[in-house]
């Protein structure tokens, strides 16, 4: 498909409070002819520097014809590497990228879905119950009804991060002893949810080589499927290939990772089976199809990161629907009960399932006006 460069003119940012925890934030870029493309920019900790950059970045492009989104990392300089190592400029070259995708498929007629390769689709989302969770005593006895709350809506598969006792860094045996309630959580859900439910747990990146083995034995026996980050692959991949030859359960990561090559490697050094690109931090929508359909021809699976708001899981949604065999996509469930109104027409998730709403680009926007009188919007330059 040919499409036609796209001159950015000028951004503005949204922010709204979720939880205690969790803001969602955003960008919506303008182009010199008036049309705009929003993306989810939500990254913990870093929204200022991020916000900072984009607004730079734009300042710099302002005009000049992006005919690809390959073509920004490129205008602004950088490269795969140092934005691997940089999550804030990371995060910002990815929306920007997001951005001219968007709004190359907004001025074809057709939704991003198609613009990438790919065809509109209804995407298995699988829930994690995690951030739902933040507030509550999190309990086994509450991370079972959230889970069963989940498969009682349609969820075939549940995600959790039960280990919050183990803080990184702690001696092995140590951590063996305090993984214990994080695995009293994982029975509580197997316990209500029965056997024919996918459960899949999140480590955060908490253990070491012997303990991470352990513990996965453990779960192992729960019938858990998938066995997230006990390390953090960006700084030990090393340890991570060792565990995977000592446990039988798929080892998935990545989601802070940057660029197709990055997410390759992780598969075919046997560091990880599934790798999860956060189209949000990965290098944008056309950078997370690329990683996608690299780790699976390297003979790996996909599962797009996404425990954000309803703009970035529908992005997901369409990059998924471009990635042949890509597994379930994650949906952090029961974080705010209007989330589904942020987006016009809204967020449509039926039987565990994300359902587009048709029409180019993404098909939707946000709801600037609930943005403005329960969040905040705002312009830097
Ligand atoms: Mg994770």
């Amino acid at each position: 498909m040919s499409l036609s460069p796209v001159r950015l003119h000028h951004v503005d940012f949204a922010a709204i409070d979720v939880t205690a925890r969790t803001e969602w934030v955003f960008a919506r870029f303008w182009d010199t002819e008036g049309a705009a493309a929003e993306v989810e920019i939500t990254a913990a900790g870093i929204t200022e520097g991020v916000v900072g950059q984009i607004d730079h970045a734009v300042s710099l492009l302002r005009g000049t014809p992006i005919s690809s989104e390959d073509d920004v990392p490129i205008m602004l300089d950088v490269d795969d590497q140092s934005l691997g190592a940089d999550l804030t400029n990371a995060t910002a070259v990815s929306a920007l990228r997001t951005a001219v995708s968007i709004i190359q498929a907004l001025k074809s007629g057709v939704s991003l879905a198609e613009a990438l390769g790919g065809a509109p689709a209804v995407v298995p989302l699988y829930a994690n119950i995690n951030r739902g969770l933040f507030a509550s005593g999190r309990t086994p006895a509450e991370f079972a009804a959230a889970a069963e709350r989940a498969v009682s809506e349609g969820f075939r598969a549940v995600k959790c991060a039960p280990f919050d006792e183990v803080a990184p860094g702690t001696p092995t045996a140590e951590a063996v002893r305090l993984a214990v309630t994080g695995i009293e959580r994982v029975a509580a859900i197997r316990e209500a949810v029965g056997p024919g439910v996918a459960l899949m747990v999140d480590c955060h990146s908490r253990f070491d080589v012997e303990s991470a083995v352990k513990v996965a034995g453990e779960l192992g026996e729960l019938g858990v499927v998938w066995f997230e980050e006990p390390l953090d692959p960006s700084k030990d991949p090393a340890g991570l290939k060792l565990i995977a030859e000592r446990i039988s359960l798929p080892l998935a990561g990545g989601e802070h990772g940057y660029g197709e090559a990055s997410f390759e490697s992780l598969v075919s050094s046997g560091t990880l089976e599934i790798v999860m690109p956060d189209v949000k931090f990965c290098g944008g929508a056309a950078a997370a199809v690329r990683a996608g359909r690299a780790a699976i021809a390297a003979g790996g699976g996909v599962s797009l990161h996404c425990p954000s708001g309803p703009l970035s899981l529908l992005t997901s949604g369409h990059v998924n629907a471009a990635v042949a065999g890509s597994l379930r996509l994650e949906h952090a469930v029961y974080e705010a009960d209007w989330r589904s109104t942020l987006l016009a027409p809204a967020e449509r998730i039926v039987d565990g399932s994300l359902h587009f709403t048709g029409g180019p680009g993404l098909g939707v926007e946000l709801d600037w006006g609930m943005l403005q009188w329960t969040g905040r919007v705002w312009r830097v330059s």
